[in-house]
């Protein structure tokens, strides 16, 4: 892949990993499937979104967030003037776990390590949304938790990490509603800094503690 791919180069490049991820049998998930879900969107997408796994509907079609968490993302993606259309969406791993149990940390070592690496460093989005806590960990620190850190951007390596919670963590628990649109608005303002910016700035480090003794 040349340094600065092209969009067919990148469709070609997602597309070759999604044949990978239909016929991969690296982690024991792929006996439970039905289809693997590989994600979806534009190739040369600006923001990705990464969620957990494929639930059931997800499992059956071979497609990201088609279920009610789906719809509610289409909704929320809608509230700031995007569509489906405008980003890529994946997993964090991307076979149904049996039961939609949570991943287990082997399964998400081989799966990210064989397929989300790639996707990311094909599509080199500049912002990075992560959809619940195991996506949320592969980018910030381990003890980080979701309902401290949502909604705060992180900047590095030229890219915005920005965690939200799961659509499905915000289904099951109403009251998150307003916290997850007021999150989904504060995109906007990132959008617009990823437009103006030539170049991302990472964050500066913090400011040394000084010792009063
Ligand atoms: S979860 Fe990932 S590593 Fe495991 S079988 Fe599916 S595609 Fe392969």
């Amino acid at each position: 892949m040349p340094d600065t791919p092209n969009l067919d180069e990148r469709r070609a490049a997602l597309e070759s990993i999604a044949k990978e991820v239909r016929g991969c049998d690296q982690c024991p998930l792929h006996s439970g499937r039905t289809k693997a879900v590989p994600g979806a969107g534009r190739a040369d997408a600006d923001i990705m979104f990464i969620g957990e796994a494929p639930g059931y509907y997800e499992d059956q079609q071979g497609l990201p967030f088609v279920g009610a968490s789906g719809k509610y993302l289409d909704q929320l993606l809608g509230q700031i003037g995007l569509s489906r259309q405008d980003v890529f969406i994946t997993n964090v791993i991307k076979c149904r776990p049996p039961g939609n149990r949570d991943p287990l940390p082997a399964e998400i070592e081989t799966c990210t390590g064989a397929y989300l690496d790639r996707q990311i460093e094909i599509i080199r989005p500049r912002l990075i949304a992560t959809l619940g806590r195991f996506s949320m960990a592969l980018f910030f620190p381990k003890n980080s938790r979701i309902s401290r850190i949502h909604g705060q951007p992180k900047r590095s390596g030229g890219r915005i990490y920005y965690p939200l919670f799961h659509p499905a963590a915000v289904l099951r628990n109403p009251n998150l509603r307003p916290v997850m649109e007021e999150d989904f608005k504060r995109m906007l303002t990132l959008i617009e800094e990823i437009d103006q910016a030539g170049e991302i700035e990472d964050e500066p480090p913090p400011p040394k503690q000084l010792s009063l003794f």
